[in-house]
């Protein structure tokens, strides 16, 4: 629904932007981030989770998810900004388990399919929803190919993400973040980004930082999205970014500063 609504937004709203339909991810994409169990409980729509029940239709769905994901990051290396408008999200569900409202990883498909392309040699994921990455991060864990950066709540769901480790940086961030606490953690993560000198940088981007948002407790405003586009912007690396969370009936708006920004 905030998806539709979004699209109806963003239509009317950046009138310059091209607008794709993706399709499907192949399932040998998703066999080389999930093992068997993962995809074949996503591929019944079986109960995972009160989280992650298995709707009807859900296997259709994640697989466009996926899919689009991989469309948008191929797109990225042309040196156009792609955002992926797509639900359900990807960031919780590790190689293991689907969880949190997701049933396969879209980042871990598309960054994967990146390198074993050829496309990419390094890869680096800024994952900026309020909820840490844990599935993301449970895939790039040892693989020197990939270096995943996180700022989120420190004591939100699922509790994973307060240490950084391996080629893991963690920020997590305390309840009432606004802007003053957030800029200058999303600096310092810019900058081991940067070190790690990627080839092309996804971003895992969650609008449930904003302070209205009902399952966290930041106090991001909307103009601060307009800033973080800026800032990704500014890095200057071709760079494609994923729908994750965002729960506010503001999420088009909140979606529109941040491409605003992130396209200027
Ligand atoms: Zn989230």
């Amino acid at each position: 629904m905030r998806v539709k609504e979004s699209l109806k937004h963003l239509q009317t709203h950046l009138p310059n932007s091209i607008f794709e339909e993706p399709l499907p991810a192949p399932l040998e994409k998703i066999q080389v981030v999930h093992s068997p169990r993962v995809i074949q409980a996503v591929q019944n729509e079986s109960f995972i989770d009160m989280d992650t029940p298995g709707a009807p239709g859900i296997y259709q769905a994640s697989l466009l998810s996926a899919g689009s994901a991989i469309q948008a990051s191929r797109e990225a290396l042309l040196g156009v900004p792609v955002f992926s408008l797509m639900r359900p999200p990807g960031h919780h569900a590790t190689p293991d388990q689907s969880m949190g409202f997701c049933y396969f990883n879209s980042m871990a498909v598309a960054v994967s399919d990146l390198i074993k392309s050829g496309r990419a040699k390094r890869v680096a994921i800024f994952d900026l929803d309020c909820h840490h990455g844990n599935g993301t991060e449970a895939f790039c864990l040892g693989k020197p190919e990939y270096l995943y950066v996180s700022l989120h709540q420190g004591s939100g769901y699922p509790g994973t993400g307060l240490v950084s480790k391996d080629n893991s940086i963690n920020y997590p961030l305390p309840i009432g973040t606004k802007e003053g606490v957030y800029f200058p953690a999303m600096e310092s993560a810019m900058e081991k980004i940067r070190h790690f000198q990627p080839d092309v940088i996804g971003v895992s981007m969650g609008f449930d930082t904003y302070e209205h948002d009902p399952l966290t407790e930041f106090g991001l405003k909307q103009a601060d999205y307009l800033r973080m586009g800026k800032m990704l912007q500014s890095m200057n690396v071709p760079m494609f970014a994923l729908l994750e969370g965002g729960y506010d009936k503001d999420l088009p708006i909140l979606i529109e500063k941040f491409l605003t920004g992130w396209t200027s």
